[in-house]
C-alpha cells in the first residue's frame, strides 16, 4: 500500500474523534494522534465539566426556593474540593468511553504531538508515518489580551482545577464563557464582578434578551458592569488589584479571563504541508472542509466559525460519509441552536429580531414575560422571557429566544421544529403541555409589534 493509514486524524476532540471513528466503521484504516487529552476542550476543560459546576452552583438557590416549600434545610456547607474529585472522576470515565469507542472503532489511538512535516507525512515523536488523507482537528485555546499584569489572570483551562474557591473573583468579557463563569462562581459563594468592554454583554443575541439577562444576573448579586476595561493588574500581598480605565481599581483573589479562543495551529507543520490559514491562524477551509491542500480537510474550532460541539462532531460526521461511506454531503449550518448557560438559561435559534429587521423581512415579534411557576411559592424575585420572530409574508417563524429556566431543553424542541419549515400558524395549532414554561411558544396570541 502506498500509505501507512487512509486518514490520519490531528487531536482527539469532540470533531476528531467523530470521524475517525465512523471513517474506521466504514472501513477506512485510521489512526488519531492526541497530544493532552481524549474528548478535547469540551470533555476537559469546557461543556462538560462546565455544565457540571452549572448544577453545583444552582443548589443555592433550591436550598432558598424549598422553605417557601414547607422545607427547612440543614445549613447549606459547600465543599470544592469534593466537586472537583467527583468532577474529575467523570472525566475520566469519559475517558475510557472515549478509548473504548475509539479501539472498538478499529481506529489507532496514538498518544503524542502530531506536526506535519510534507503534504501526506505526520511525524509523532520520532516515528513517521504517511496518510493519502489528514485531518486537522486540534481545536483552540483560551486568548487573553497582552496587557500589564496579565499573567495574574486565569483562563478557562484553570478554573477547573483551581485548588481552593477564592472569596472574590472578577471575570472579564461577555460572551459565552464569562456569562457562564460569573454565574457559577457567584452561585458557589464568591463574590463575583463580571466585566464587559462594551455597553451590553452577549454582542450578536437578541438585544432585547441580552438586556433581560442582564437584569436577571444583576438580580442574583454579581455585579455586573458595562463600559469597563481592565488596564493592569498588580499582585499586592495574597491578593490581586485591578486598574480600570475609569480610574477605578478593584480588590480581589482571582481574575478569570474569558476574552475568547483562538485556533491552535501553531508548530502543527502547516506551512509544510501548504495549508493556508487566515491572519490569527485559523484553517481556510471549503464547504467541502478541505484546506487548501485538497487532501488535507479540517473541522471544528481549529477552523474558526461555529465554535461548538455539536458543529465540529457534525462535521466530522459529514466528512466521514463523504469520504469513506460512499455518502457525500456538507453541514447545514442554518438554524443551528445555542445555549448559554447563564442562571436563568440564555437559549436561541433563528434570526434575532435586529437581524430579521436589518435582513428586509416585514416581522411580527410575539413575546411572553412571566414568574416561572416555582417562584409563586419559591418566593425570589425572577422572569422568564420567550420570544418568537415571525416572517409577515410567509408565516414562518425565524427565530425562537428564550431567557429563562431550562432555556436550552426546550429551544432544542423549537429548532427541529424551525428546521422543519415550522409556520407560526403551527405553532398556534400545537397543543400545549400543561403547565409548562414551553407551552407558552405556543399561546402567544397576539403580536406586541
Ligand atoms: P466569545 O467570543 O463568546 O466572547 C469573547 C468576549 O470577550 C466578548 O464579550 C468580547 O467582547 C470580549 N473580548 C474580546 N477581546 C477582548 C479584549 N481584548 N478585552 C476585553 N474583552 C475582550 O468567547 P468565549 O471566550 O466566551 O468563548 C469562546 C467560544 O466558545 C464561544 O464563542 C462559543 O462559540 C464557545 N462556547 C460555547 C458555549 C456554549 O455553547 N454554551 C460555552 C462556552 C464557549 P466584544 O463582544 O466586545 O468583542
Amino acid at each position: 500500500m502506498k500509505f501507512d493509514f487512509d486518514l490520519f486524524v490531528i487531536g482527539a476532540g469532540s470533531g476528531g474523534v467523530r470521524a475517525a471513528r465512523l471513517s474506521a466503521r466504514f472501513g477506512a484504516r485510521v489512526a488519531i494522534a492526541e497530544e493532552r487529552y481524549l474528548g478535547g476542550t469540551c470533555v476537559n476543560v469546557g461543556c462538560i465539566p462546565k455544565k457540571l459546576f452549572v448544577y453545583a452552583s444552582h443548589f443555592g438557590e433550591d436550598f432558598a426556593d424549598a422553605r417557601g416549600f414547607g422545607w427547612e434545610a440543614a445549613t447549606a456547607e459547600f465543599h470544592w474540593p469534593r466537586l472537583l474529585t467527583n468532577k474529575n472522576r467523570e472525566i475520566g470515565r469519559l475517558h475510557g468511553v472515549y478509548a473504548r469507542l475509539l479501539r472498538d472503532s478499529g481506529a489507532q489511538l496514538i498518544d503524542g504531538r502530531a506536526q506535519l512535516v510534507d503534504p501526506h507525512t505526520v511525524v509523532v515523536g520520532e516515528k513517521r508515518r504517511t496518510a493519502e488523507r489528514i485531518l486537522v482537528a486540534t481545536g483552540g485555546w483560551p486568548r487573553v489580551p497582552e496587557f500589564p499584569g496579565h499573567e495574574h489572570a486565569i483562563t478557562s483551562n484553570e478554573v477547573f482545577q483551581l485548588p481552593d474557591l477564592p472569596r472574590r473573583a472578577v471575570v472579564v468579557g461577555g460572551g459565552y464563557i464569562a456569562v457562564e463563569f460569573a454565574g457559577i462562581l457567584h452561585g458557589l459563594g464568591v463574590h463575583t464582578t463580571q466585566l464587559y468592554r462594551g455597553d451590553l454583554f452577549l454582542r450578536g443575541f437578541d438585544h432585547e434578551c441580552r438586556t433581560f439577562l442582564a437584569a436577571e444576573v444583576r438580580k442574583r448579586g454579581v455585579d455586573l458592569r458595562f463600559n469597563s476595561e481592565v488596564v493592569s493588574i498588580s499582585k499586592t500581598g495574597a491578593y490581586l488589584r485591578m486598574l480600570l480605565a475609569d480610574g477605578t481599581a478593584l480588590e480581589t483573589d482571582l481574575v478569570l479571563y474569558a476574552t475568547g479562543r483562538g485556533p491552535n495551529t501553531s508548530a502543527l507543520g502547516l506551512e509544510a504541508a501548504g495549508v493556508r490559514t487566515r491572519p490569527g491562524g485559523a484553517i481556510e477551509v471549503n464547504e467541502s472542509l478541505q484546506t487548501s491542500v485538497p487532501h488535507i480537510y479540517a473541522i471544528g474550532d481549529v477552523t474558526d466559525r461555529i465554535k461548538l460541539t455539536p458543529v465540529a462532531t457534525a462535521e466530522g460526521t459529514v466528512l466521514a460519509r463523504s469520504l469513506f461511506g460512499g455518502q457525500p454531503s456538507g453541514v447545514d449550518y442554518r438554524g443551528i441552536p445555542s445555549c448559554i448557560f447563564s442562571q436563568p438559561n440564555f437559549a436561541m435559534v433563528g434570526l434575532t429580531e435586529e437581524a430579521a429587521r436589518k435582513n428586509g423581512n416585514g416581522i411580527s415579534v410575539f413575546r411572553s414575560s412571566f414568574t416561572p411557576l416555582k417562584q409563586t411559592l419559591g418566593g425570589r424575585s425572577e422572569k422568564t422571557l420567550m420570544k418568537l420572530i415571525v416572517d409577515k409574508a410567509t408565516d414562518r417563524v425565524l427565530g425562537a429566544h428564550m431567557v429563562g429556566p431550562d432555556a436550552g431543553e426546550i429551544i432544542q424542541g423549537i429548532a427541529v421544529a424551525m428546521k422543519a419549515g415550522a409556520t407560526k400558524a403551527m405553532f398556534d395549532a400545537t397543543i400545549g403541555i400543561h403547565p409548562t414554561a414551553a407551552e407558552e411558544f405556543v399561546t402567544m396570541r397576539m403580536p406586541d409589534k
